[in-house]
């Protein structure tokens, strides 16, 4: 415990047996690709030395494959041959010259491998992946312990701190541990005591192989969450034979990637999983770390004080704010930028192969390029409209010194952020609302609510600079009958401004249509607890269920109301939805008995609902509430009034493009403008 009167248990350091953390925050493993980007290393090397600044007690890299049958993806990160040392010491030196301790991450992807050499204990094809492995032979087990032993060795000589191995998630080791990848009849297979020899293996070998003081994360899968995964009462003599077998923490991981609930998405309430490492706790006597889902400090304290966990394990909330533990420990936890869950610029970008960077925090992975300096010249600078872009603008405008003044039209500051944030699950834009309003307030930004901004306004300010950001309005669709008291926009639902009937047509299947449905198929007295949320996704917390997965499967939660979502194109619907977070938002429309229509012609609209042909036939869908969520137009007309009268101005956010928008590209572009002015 530390005499922080805020964060005493999250402050306090952990004693080791040869070492010693300075707090309870580690930064979790995540692949950022920033290695594969030119001068990737220094750039990674950039971003960890932040976050070591930062303050956070541990960070872990991203993984890193002990051989080529371990890569995650062709030329994917690895460390098998001494010549890689130089770079990897680039990394280690930054984050010790910032005060960090840095492991490395060793990662064998096993069947989840993306390249031809792909191997598993067992030849089965993950579900989620193209290729069959091959099955190891029992000389090449052999061989990838004693490669994973090399690896960490490697790791010691580039001076990392220690190593986590990743013993979950569905990788390589964790195909060892459960029957579900493991049909192997020899010693590494078939009884449960059989299946553990890998991983025991693994960390004796590593053990042996480096100095005592080099420190020994293991990362157990607590929860599968998959059928045919271990039992809790499997996992749990597993984590006792991995502390005897050497290591000196034990982390632990939710689910496997093919896992069909979701396990760090917005959805998810926080501190859901803690109670997989509470268990653990419970049966060994080293230091357990808690994950996913712990993205302010609060929930981390809490989770401590309840005896769940030693530390916590936070990746995504550290990329949103490099300064999360030093903010904390000054008593400036409102000004942490939180994570809000959102997948859209970590993980979707990580699975369309870019690097990652994010949401709230454009500067993340770019942390030399978008540094935040003071302005030469301090400028008078007016931005119009205090949505997503036009918050960011203003407020790193006011950082660099420049005098700002901000309108918007509104009596509240956000935009379409407070609209996102009746969703369920979205609540945790509060935060960023919460954010960039001390910001603002922290950079003296003269804010003007319920002011629409004129041209003569503009004129009477003696601007140098004029930036608009006044945002999208709703689109509006032509269709015989779209005047009908029963016709709504989504912003009059989502803001409650209009009531919603009992039978329900969602005009246009995109992000906002899938929000709509969302927030509509739900009750706001509804139990959004984890534990409510455990029950309805299936989950099991006994020690008995294969993967924790509940004999009766997911509940079946009926909509209040009986809603149709409609769009034009044929195919799957929600293409556009994020790759990490739209197949979870489908299946629990799916579950709540939302009607998901493709290929439609809208017809009329009447008294009874919505007319519509499909399939060349036509069809009511009976409504008395019918939804236009149909995108979005920019709104320029105060643009074009400024531009005609002879200001200059800079155009962001959905007011320069509305097509595509989302509150991703619009922080990004006011944040980036203001460091140009
Ligand atoms: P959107 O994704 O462009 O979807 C609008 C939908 O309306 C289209 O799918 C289109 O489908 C339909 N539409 C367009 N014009 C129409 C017309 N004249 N008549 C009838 N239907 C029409 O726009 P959005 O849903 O407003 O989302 C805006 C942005 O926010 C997007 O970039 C979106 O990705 C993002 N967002 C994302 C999420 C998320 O990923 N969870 C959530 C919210 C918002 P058809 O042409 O097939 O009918
Ligand atoms: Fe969190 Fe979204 Fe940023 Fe990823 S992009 S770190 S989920 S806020």
């Amino acid at each position: 415990m530390t005499n922080n009167p805020h964060f005493p248990l999250m402050l306090a350091p952990l004693k080791l047996q040869h070492n010693e953390l300075k707090n309870r925050v580690i930064m979790g493993a995540m692949h950022t690709r920033l290695e594969a980007l030119p001068n990737g290393t220094q750039k990674l090397a950039d971003f960890y030395a932040a976050r070591a600044s930062g303050g956070v007690g541990l960070i872990i890299t991203g993984g890193y494959a002990p051989n080529t049958a371990g890569h995650l993806e062709m030329n994917g990160p690895i460390l098998n041959d001494r010549a890689q040392i130089g770079d990897h010491q680039i990394v280690t030196r930054a984050v010790h010259a910032a005060g960090g301790k840095i492991f490395l991450q060793i990662l064998h992807a096993g069947r989840y491998g993306g390249t031809l050499k792909t191997v598993a204990p067992s030849a089965i094809r993950a579900p989620i992946s193209p290729l069959t492995p091959k099955a190891l032979e029992a000389a090449e087990i052999d061989q990838t312990i004693a490669d994973f032993a090399t690896c960490a060795q490697l790791a010691s000589e580039a001076g990392y701190d220690g190593v986590e191995i990743m013993g979950s998630e569905g990788y390589l080791i964790n195909q060892f541990t459960a029957a579900r990848t493991n049909q192997r009849d020899d010693e590494w297979g078939g009884s449960v005591e059989n299946r553990h020899r890998f991983p025991l293996a693994v960390v004796r070998s590593i053990r042996a192989n480096t100095p005592k003081e080099f420190m020994l994360m293991y990362r157990i899968s607590s929860l599968e969450l998959v059928e045919d995964g271990a039992t809790g009462s499997q996992i749990i003599a597993l984590a006792k034979q991995i502390e005897q077998a050497g290591a000196d923490i034990l982390s632990t991981g939710i689910g496997w990637h093919e896992t069909r609930i979701p396990t760090i998405a917005y959805m998810v309430p926080r501190g859901t999983w803690t109670f997989a490492a509470k268990r653990i706790k419970q049966a060994v006597n080293i230091p357990v770390v808690a994950s996913n889902r712990l993205n302010t400090p609060q929930t981390v304290e809490k989770i401590l004080r309840d005896e769940h966990c030693d530390l916590a394990y936070l990746a995504r909330p550290l990329l949103a704010d490099p300064d999360f533990v030093n903010k904390a420990a000054n008593g400036q936890h409102d000004q942490i930028n939180v994570c809000i869950a959102c997948n859209q610029a970590c993980l979707d970008y990580i699975f369309k192969a870019k690097a990652a960077t994010c949401l709230v925090n454009p500067r993340a992975g770019h942390e030399n390029e978008l540094q935040i300096t003071l302005a030469k010249h301090p400028k008078r600078i007016a931005v119009i409209g205090g949505g997503a872009a036009g918050m960011a603008a203003a407020s790193i405008a006011g950082a660099r010194g420049h005098t700002v003044t901000l309108f918007e039209a509104n009596e509240q500051l956000g935009g379409q952020l407070l609209l996102a944030r009746k969703v369920p699950g979205k609540e945790e834009f509060d935060e960023l609302l919460r954010y960039f309003k001390n910001r603002l307030d922290a950079h003296n930004v003269e804010i003007n609510t319920g002011i629409a901004a004129s041209v003569q306004m503009i004129a009477d300010g003696n601007f140098d600079e004029t930036i608009i950001a006044t945002g999208v309005a709703p689109r509006q669709i032509e269709l015989p009958g779209i005047d009908h008291p029963h016709v709504v926009s989504y912003p009059q639902i989502l803001s409650g401004a209009k009531t919603c009937g009992d039978h329900v047509a969602i005009i246009g299947a995109g992000g906002i249509g899938f929000d709509v449905a969302d927030f509509l198929s739900v009750l706001d007295s509804d139990d959004r607890s984890a534990k409510a949320f455990l029950d309805d996704w299936g989950v099991d917390q006994g020690l008995d269920a294969k993967g924790g997965l509940s004999p009766q499967g997911p509940s079946l939660e009926k909509s209040p109301r009986q809603i149709t979502l409609l769009q034009r194109t044929s195919g799957k619907p929600g293409r556009t939805l994020g790759v990490t977070t739209g197949w979870a938002v489908k299946k629990a429309l799916k579950r709540r008995g939302v009607n998901i229509l493709t290929g439609v012609s809208y017809e009329r609209i009447s008294d009874e609902g919505l007319h519509i042909e499909i399939d060349g036939e036509k069809t009511l869908i009976t409504a008395n509430t019918i939804i236009i969520c149909a995108g979005q137009e920019s709104r320029t007309s105060l643009h074009e009034e400024l531009t005609m009268a002879g200001v200059t101005t800079h155009l962001i956010g959905g007011a320069q493009q509305a097509g595509e928008l989302d509150a991703l590209r619009a922080i990004s572009q006011g944040y980036k403008l203001a460091l140009t002015l």
